[in-house]
């Protein structure tokens, strides 16, 4: 069987060690005579898999005790409204940093529901970069100040996060949760699609401090309640349990890998490969992200034109690869190399991007 050279920005590459044994597990789990898929959410293997999950999230991540580990459904593009529906105070505005597309698309829910205000925006910049903390200003009564840790589409990733104090700070790590260690103590919410960094879609992890997952606004329905699920241990209403299932084979691989750390100095070693394909081709691949501010998850570069560029993606397709096409809205060429992207697809591509040089250039 041949792999494909996996770089799709979403849903993403799986370690195949976790497609293997979802295989070998799928149509009989632990003797039960059926699948996971098939079995009540009430059973006891059920909540070992929704216990199991929760639990190597908060050692893998360093989740402090006192944060709630959530499993909900509906992707990260519910929580761009479900945040303000629950902590978005009357009199108190929403801080967004206004990073590209993915920042937006929060910013436009949380307009909604109540007042926002931009702490800082590189629109300026074409979101080519992050701010630096020191632009990012954020009102002393905010009901708090949402961020965009990596955006999926333009490739810049931020590597440092501003201190808030009593102010919550919220982060949408949904295309570099796990990639790298991070104080979790410093964000009040941390939210992420699995179908990026932790699995398959259909969940979404909601790490969320205990105090800011009480006390929902009574008027929100039940199931657009942190409280509902917080205290439901995530079984509330029938939850996504096979993408749970998978989200719990994933973490377990990366704690065999050896742990968050591990993927870091992995990812970089992998990105590294990449971005030196692009810096040592002396101006015919461009890097669209500031240097300082680009993403170990994410690359975004460009060629000459889009003829060549349209060249490359077919040629990259003929070999193997897929994904490299740039997001519809910034065109260009994206190769996203998450956890699950094994360095010898990052090798093959960087020998790839030589190669079409020598070709084209
Ligand atoms: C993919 C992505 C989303 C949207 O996730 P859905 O699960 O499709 O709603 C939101 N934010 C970021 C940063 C993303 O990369």
């Amino acid at each position: 069987m041949a792999r494909a050279y996996n770089f799709n920005a979403g849903p993403a590459a799986i370690p195949l060690e976790v497609l293997q044994q979802a295989q070998e597990q799928f149509v009989d789990y632990h003797g039960a005579g059926m699948s996971i898929m098939e079995m009540s959410h009430r059973s006891a293997l059920y909540e070992d898999v929704n216990n199991e999950a929760q639990s190597l999230m908060r050692e893998l991540f360093g989740i402090p005790n006192n944060y709630k580990v959530m499993f909900l459904q509906g992707g990260a593009s519910t929580q761009f409204a479900m945040l303000p529906m629950n902590l978005l105070r009357e009199g108190q505005p929403a801080a967004y940093v206004h990073t590209g597309a993915w920042a937006d698309k929060a910013i436009k829910e949380a307009k909604l529901i109540g007042e926002t205000v931009i702490a800082a925006s590189t629109a300026d910049d074409k979101f080519m970069r992050v701010p630096s903390l020191s632009e990012i200003v954020v009102p002393a009564n905010a009901s708090y100040l949402h961020l965009t840790s990596n955006e999926t589409i333009g490739g810049t990733q931020f590597q440092e996060f501003p201190d808030t104090g009593n102010i919550p700070l919220i982060a949408d790590m949904s295309s570099d949760i796990l990639s790298r260690p991070v104080d979790v103590s410093k964000f009040g919410v941390i939210y992420a699609g699995a179908q990026k960094n932790l699995g398959p879609s259909g969940v979404t992890v909601v790490i969320m401090r205990e105090d800011l997952a009480q006390g929902s606004p009574k008027s929100i329905p039940a199931m657009f309640r942190y409280e509902t699920h917080a205290k439901a241990k995530s079984l509330y209403n029938t939850p996504p349990s096979f993408s749970v299932y998978m989200v719990s084979l994933v973490l377990k691989w990366i704690k065999a890998k050896g742990g968050v750390a591990q993927m870091e100095q992995y990812n970089r070693d992998k990105t590294k490969l990449i971005y030196d394909a692009i810096d040592g081709s002396g101006g015919f691949y461009k890097g669209c992200a500031d240097a300082k501010s680009r993403s170990v998850m994410n690359i975004t570069f460009r060629l000459g034109s889009e003829e060549l560029e349209n060249q490359f993606v077919k040629e990259s397709e003929q070999q193997g690869f897929v994904g490299l096409k740039g997001h519809r809205d910034v065109g260009g060429l994206r190769a996203s190399t998450y956890n699950a992207v094994p360095l010898e697809s990052c090798q093959a591509l960087a020998q790839f991007m030589k190669d079409f040089q020598q070709r084209n250039g």
